[in-house]
């Protein structure tokens, strides 16, 4: 990801809530100082600090800013409870022989499952207040609403400021990418790419506002948006459908090999293959082949 948007309301009496923040580092650190400083907000003075959801490049500097002003980081309960379980990572793993089991890998594969250099996941934050779908944020003199749209993560959360015509999509619609599905924690009986589509079609009401993502710039047209992401999600499912329909006792490994990846199939490794190969599982679980995947691995 180039960067990450962190949006900033005034309420009425001028003071700031902040709608995500970027990647906890020394120089993002900085840089969201001095931009707050330019429209007079103070690190301190920071009244609120919510999160669509739990990834280090929505939540870092709002964990920094809470750290130090004691302001609590208002989510989704999944996302919190995910986080804390370290769901959200278990995706991954620097086991190889624990993915090998689990996708069907061969041995001889296994090697290409390790990841050198993997980001760690982002320290739970010392104090969490739970938002609720369609809650109103505390924000003096606005209406600001949070929408519950599961599928990047089970707990993300879109925002609606109907008086502006404004919805921040977080990672839900982003302008110039899909955005991952199932990137949170996925309990055995999930189904991500289900409730992605749902949450894709729970935004259908806002398709006329301004859309102000989590990555890129603000954009108008979000039906099209909608439409376009529903369709990769629906290209990629179709092809693992005739992939396990052809080869019904196929592992998760060898379903993976018979799709496209972008770049090739025998160039993935790390993490990369790690996510490709909880891709596959997650898109088996939603073209109904989850049976045979889980149990021939
Ligand atoms: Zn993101």
């Amino acid at each position: 990801m180039p960067f990450t948007v962190c949006y900033v309301v005034l309420d009425s009496a001028g003071a700031a809530h902040l709608l995500d923040s970027g990647t906890d580092s020394p120089e993002n650190r900085d840089h969201l100082s001095t931009q707050l400083l330019r429209i007079g907000v103070t690190l301190e003075s920071v009244a609120s600090l919510t999160c669509t959801h739990v990834h280090y490049d929505h939540i870092g500097l709002a964990t920094w800013i809470s750290e130090q002003n004691g302001v609590p980081i208002a989510l989704h309960r999944f996302d919190r409870f995910d986080l804390e379980s370290g769901a959200i990572e278990a995706r991954f793993s620097d086991d190889a022989d624990v993915l090998g089991e689990r996708y069907g890998v061969p041995q001889a594969q296994r090697y290409r499952l390790s990841r050198a250099g993997a980001m760690a996941p982002p320290a739970p934050a010392l104090d969490v207040r739970f938002i609720d779908d369609g809650e109103m944020l505390p924000i003096p003199g606005r209406s600001l609403y949070a929408v519950h749209t599961p599928g990047h993560t089970r707990g993300h959360l879109c925002f609606v400021m109907p008086e502006e015509k404004i919805l921040l999509s977080g990672d839900h619609v982003l302008p110039d990418m899909y955005p991952g599905i199932g990137r949170g924690g996925t309990p055995p009986d999930a189904d991500p790419v289900s409730d992605y589509l749902a949450s894709l079609q729970r935004v259908a009401e806002y398709d006329d506002y301004l859309v102000a993502p989590g990555h890129g710039l603000p954009f108008v047209g979000l039906k099209e948006r909608r439409t376009r992401t529903a369709s990769h999600v629906l290209r990629r499912a179709d092809e693992i459908r005739a992939a396990v329909t052809s080869h019904p006792q196929a592992s998760t490994w060898e379903i993976a090999s018979m799709i496209a990846w972008g770049g090739g199939w025998e160039a993935l490794e790390g993490t990369r293959l790690q996510s490709a190969l909880a891709q596959t599982r997650m898109y088996s679980v939603f073209v109904g082949g989850a049976r045979g995947a889980l149990e021939h691995g």
